[in-house]
């Protein structure tokens, strides 16, 4: 589909970027660190030497469009550049650098006026909110949903403001760049089916749904010497049930459709001297279906009644946040399918249970995500893998789907420019 040499350059240039922030074949590329301004500044002398005009708004999402951005409805393609801790080089890296290439492709359409729209790229600040809570946090600026100052003023945890850092690395910008028409974005699948049923793309028609749960354990802090083990009220052991309980949701739930974590422990006083007074601890739980995710809250609320009989703790929800279940633009999915089949790939729909910047734009515009097989559904760690070939398939269908989506805008487009629906 694409020719032998934006094939090899695309490999070159996912090559250049993955030296940037490079840690035991993987990367570790935080946002606002030095590794994330080198890969930003990457990307800015990559779109100048394609003479696109490069844009920074007030939290550092970085573009760069084809033509300069005009009253032309637009196109935006990208994902984020940002990685976790000891994290992979596919991750994010993979959308940015096949939107890049595939902007490189079309753009002679572009500038020809055959493709009646502009094209953007972009990569999204703090997707992964690893070092800056919460995550896909410049998508949800961009689309309104996070006041910009909100988002700056988050901290780190020695105190950095994301605001701080982000100057740091001269990433800030001042450009108002105004919403897309529409939003496609290649991830890696970061799961195991595409390559166990050996399918080349994955089409996402949805997502699942994460309610996030903070819960604080309350005991009674004492020494770990003379009391009775019977009197003890330790937050610890109260929060180790807990965990075993959350787990025991998630694997009784039929087919697979419930996930549940405890992620995160905070003991207090952290002492081996003392049984530990307070526990802080983040619990989550996914689900495709809103109903089953209604039902495990409820059950939730029954596992820390019984744990509190049980161990005498207090155990209360002190904040929750909900993801609804979500899905993609209608007539994405088609598309897509379009796409692939045009470039003799085979496909299947499917849901992404991780969020991504897609999710946060489909709030917002016409959106769409693909995936790429990840080997052995490896990810957020060094062995991240996903092979050349279907690094190139994504291209070709990315391709194809800007063509695609261009001869839906060429028969009806809306009075907003948007494609026809
Ligand atoms: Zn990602």
């Amino acid at each position: 589909m694409v020719s032998a040499d934006d094939r090899d350059g695309l490999l070159r240039t996912f090559s250049a970027f993955s030296e940037i922030g490079a840690k035991n074949g993987g990367l570790h590329r935080l946002t606002g660190t030095p590794a994330d301004g080198a890969a930003r500044s990457l990307l800015t002398s990559s779109f100048q030497e394609r003479g696109y005009t490069v844009a920074r708004d007030a939290v550092g999402n970085l573009f760069g469009f084809v033509l300069p951005p005009g009253e032309q409805p637009t196109i935006l393609l990208g994902s984020h550049l940002d990685s976790q801790p000891d994290g992979g080089r596919f991750d994010g890296q993979t959308g940015v650098v096949i939107a890049l290439w595939a902007a490189r492709v079309l753009e002679p359409k572009i500038r020809s006026g055959e493709l009646p729209f502009n094209l953007g790229v972009v990569n999204w600040t703090n997707e992964e909110g690893a070092r800056f809570q919460p995550s896909v946090l410049g998508s949800s600026v961009f689309t309104g949903r996070i006041p910009v100052q909100a988002a700056l003023g988050a901290t780190d945890s020695r105190g950095a403001t994301l605001g701080e850092s982000l100057t740091g690395i001269d990433a800030l910008g001042t450009d108002e760049v105004p919403l897309p028409s529409a939003y496609l974005e290649v991830h890696v699948e970061q799961g195991g089916v595409l390559e166990r049923e050996g399918v080349d793309i994955g089409i996402v028609e949805g997502a699942w749904g994460a309610l996030k749960l903070d819960v604080q354990v309350t005991g009674l802090q004492t020494h770990t010497g003379p009391p009775p083990m019977a009197e003890r009220v330790d937050a610890l052991y109260a929060t180790a049930l807990l965990i075993t309980a959350v787990r025991d949701m998630g694997l009784g739930q039929p087919d697979g459709r419930l996930h549940t974590t405890v992620g995160s422990l905070r003991i207090t006083p952290e002492s081996p001297n003392c049984t530990p007074s307070e526990v802080r601890t983040k619990v989550e739980l996914r689900s495709d279906d809103p109903t089953i995710l209604t039902a495990s809250r409820t059950e939730f609320d029954m596992v820390l009644a019984e744990i509190g009989r049980v161990t005498g703790a207090s155990l209360e929800v002190s904040a929750e946040s909900l993801r609804e279940t979500t899905r993609m633009w209608p007539e994405g999915p088609e598309i897509l399918e379009r796409a692939a089949t045009g470039c003799q790939l085979s496909s299947r729909r499917m849901k992404t249970v991780a969020g991504h910047d897609a999710l946060v734009m489909n709030t917002a515009v016409p959106s769409m995500l693909f995936f790429l097989p990840s080997v052995g559904g490896q990810t957020h760690n060094c062995r991240e893998m996903t092979e050349d070939r279907d690094l190139v398939n994504g291209l070709s269908v990315m391709v194809k789907a800007v063509e695609t989506l261009g001869e839906a805008f060429a028969s009806s487009p809306d009075d907003d420019g948007n494609p026809a629906s």
